[in-house]
């Protein structure tokens, strides 16, 4: 048996590359070539093409041959150009943004082709960020959606759900609630006027809401439920009361509501003595009362 090197592609000049592409093309009869029929027919691989040329549609374009229709593109192939993104990243975490300037395909041929685009991520290997797909509870998804709601003056669209107006993607909430739509009824149902009422009925909020209150000093429980939080967010325009930010403008703000009376003084979880407060603002007061001369 004789062992033989294959020829070091490397060093083959980029001319006797797209000659190959087309002369294959012209054998095959045909105006395009996918990285199959390259790869079966071919002297060098598709893979050989793509890091030349940065990707298989540069390869073909550079060798006059037309691209591929979108919608034929094989799965397979979507993913291992997301890899090689990530990879020429050096990260397991492809934005839509790094991929858009440079991927072969658009993001939305992707996230189509698979659902969305955390979906490929998924399939491809690779990792979903974790800032833009927080594990998030109940009441911080349906807070978010009501600060998006409210911003908007209307319905969001899944559309509406970026950065900075949003914490988290319409993906997000389809994964938790099943689809955009069921996100939207849950969130209406929870924070229609008037009392709170299938909300005992929905575990994942439920348990949120049982916490050890003391019966003996409190008529009401530490934590308030999410439509009282929603109510004391709207009332404060979903701003922080000491700082005035908001998520509506600003990337990473996070409301918290915060006891006016400090809970451990007594202080009631009620609408009254309940405030917005960023996440910055309200780690920073603790159990101090707002104002000076209180307590
Ligand atoms: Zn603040």
């Amino acid at each position: 048996m004789r062992y033989e090197l294959e020829p070091d592609n490397r060093n083959c000049p980029d001319d006797v590359l797209l000659d190959d592409l087309r002369a294959i093309a012209v054998r095959l009869g045909k105006a395009t070539l996918t990285k199959d029929e390259y790869n079966k027919n071919g002297r060098f691989s598709a893979a050989t093409m793509q890091n030349r040329f940065g990707s298989w549609n540069n390869a073909l374009l550079q060798s006059n041959l037309s691209v591929g229709k979108r919608n034929s593109i094989p799965r397979q192939e979507l993913l291992s150009d997301l890899r090689q993104v990530a990879e020429r990243l050096g990260t397991k975490i492809v934005s839509v943004e790094a991929y858009g300037t440079m991927g072969t395909f658009s993001a939305p041929t992707i996230s189509k082709a698979f659902g969305s685009w955390s979906k490929a991520l998924a399939a491809a290997g690779l990792k979903v960020s974790s800032m833009w797909h927080p594990k998030a509870n109940d009441d911080e998804l349906l807070s978010n959606l009501a600060t998006v709601w409210e911003t908007l003056g209307g319905q969001p669209k899944q559309n509406d759900l970026r950065q900075p107006l949003s914490r988290f993607s319409a993906d997000t909430y389809k994964r938790r609630f099943g689809s955009w739509r069921k996100a939207l009824e849950f969130f209406v149902e929870n924070t229609a006027d008037g009392p709170p009422s299938t909300i005992s009925t929905e575990p994942s909020i439920a348990i949120g809401d049982i916490t050890p209150s003391s019966p003996e000093k409190h008529r009401t429980q530490r934590d308030p439920s999410w439509r009282l939080r929603f109510l004391v967010n709207r009332r404060d325009r979903f701003t922080c009361r000491a700082c005035g930010r908001s998520p509506a403008n600003e990337v990473g703000v996070v409301l918290h509501v915060d006891h006016i009376d400090p809970w451990s003084k007594g202080g009631e979880t009620t609408l009254e003595n309940l405030q917005t407060l960023c996440e910055k603002c309200n780690l920073g007061k603790s159990d101090l009362p707002m104002y000076e001369n209180e307590g």
